[in-house]
């Protein structure tokens, strides 16, 4: 039969989001949202949004919203730049930074799942780095690539580790290469790089409103870094979609940025749970990775990572389990509140008496 689909998008593979299931209520552990609510002053702009408003574009340059994230984040709004989830930042990093027929770019072999698909989508080359036996990054084997430019998220996804901020200044400050550093996690470890972006001009930080703010629904990221660096951004956007973020979103956003108290005291119970959670699947048999974010990534000593991930799943409780070689023995479980966190750890038991 005749294709009308490019050769593109014939071949590529997609990544594959964390299932949303709707046939049934689950305890719902897969994909790192945060179990509190959004902060009651986001809550009140968006109630007191204008829905008359909706006829007019939103503003393409989202000035309120970079300026109330340039106020939390302590750099100016020239240096902030803000898309439709950090997702679509990422991707507008591969063909602002990356040529398609340079040396490519270097991550980790396991890592955000994202970066290859961009690599691939985008032609451009991947230089993929095997993290070592204990799952940390070799700077030295990420030194060692001829890549053009590296990512890094930290902490990392999925085996949650956090790299300490003075490795990632010296890495950072010895390359001539930009460093992508995606901290998505980064409101559950609280030492941002955000800071080196005015020290070094190679790093651009890219963050979310996802998991530390409580607004995955909201679809909304942003990135610091210098000038030049935003720029390049600005031009792939306006090459794509000059209005990735919406009104509702400019307004709630920056609302909830501005909330700091809130977030830290609930992100702070996240925190706690994660540790107690970590204690408990130690105490049922699991290697626990040390986790610097909202999830933990654990594997049995008895159970494969398939017979967890299915066994949960019939009792309610969904996880993410990759089959990947390396990772394929581990489920990633996010951190819920007490009582979700207690429903798992009732399946694990009942899955773990046979
Ligand atoms: C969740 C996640 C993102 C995506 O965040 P969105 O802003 O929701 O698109 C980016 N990077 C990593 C490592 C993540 O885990």
């Amino acid at each position: 039969m005749k294709t009308y689909l490019s050769k593109k998008a014939s071949s590529v593979s997609p990544y594959t989001a964390g299932e949303q299931p709707k046939d049934k209520k689950y305890i719902k552990l897969n994909t790192n949202e945060n179990p509190y609510p959004p902060s009651p002053k986001a809550k009140a702009e968006y109630d007191s949004f204008a829905f008359s408003d909706l006829k007019l574009y939103p503003d393409p340059f989202a000035k309120k919203l970079r300026e109330a994230i340039a106020g939390a984040e302590g750099v100016d709004a020239e240096n902030v730049f803000c898309g439709n989830g950090s997702d679509e930042i990422l991707a507008l990093c591969f063909p602002a930074f990356f040529d398609a027929d340079g040396k490519g770019a270097a991550f980790a072999d396991i890592t955000y799942s994202f970066y290859p698909v961009f690599c691939d989508f985008f032609g451009i080359k991947k230089n993929i780095v095997p993290l070592e036996d204990d799952f940390t990054l070799s700077f030295e084997k990420l030194k060692g690539t001829a890549a053009q430019g590296v990512l890094i998220a930290n902490p990392n996804a999925p085996t949650g580790i956090g790299i300490p901020l003075p490795e990632l200044e010296a890495f950072i400050a010895a390359s001539d290469r930009i460093v992508i550093l995606d901290e998505a996690y980064m409101p559950f470890f609280g030492q941002t790089a955000v800071p080196l972006t005015k020290k070094y001009d190679n790093v651009l930080v890219v963050k979310t409103f996802s998991k530390g703010y409580s607004l995955a629904g909201i679809r909304c990221g942003y990135a610091i870094g210098c000038r030049a660096l935003i720029e390049g951004l600005e031009r792939m956007r306006d090459c794509f979609n000059s209005y990735p973020v919406d009104s509702v979103c400019q307004a709630v956003c920056a609302a909830a940025i501005s909330d700091t108290e809130y977030y830290r005291e609930k992100n702070a119970l996240v925190v706690s749970e994660r540790a107690r959670l970590s204690i408990e699947l130690e105490k049922s048999g699991f290697k626990v990775l040390p986790s610097s974010s909202n999830f933990v990534f654990a594997s049995h000593q008895k159970k494969s990572g398939k017979e967890i991930y299915e066994g949960l799943k019939e009792r309610g409780v969904l996880v993410r389990w990759f089959n990947k070689p390396k990772i394929d023995s581990f489920v990633r479980i996010t951190v819920g509140s007490k009582e979700e966190n207690d429903g798992l750890l009732n399946a694990l038991s009942d899955i773990l008496r046979f």
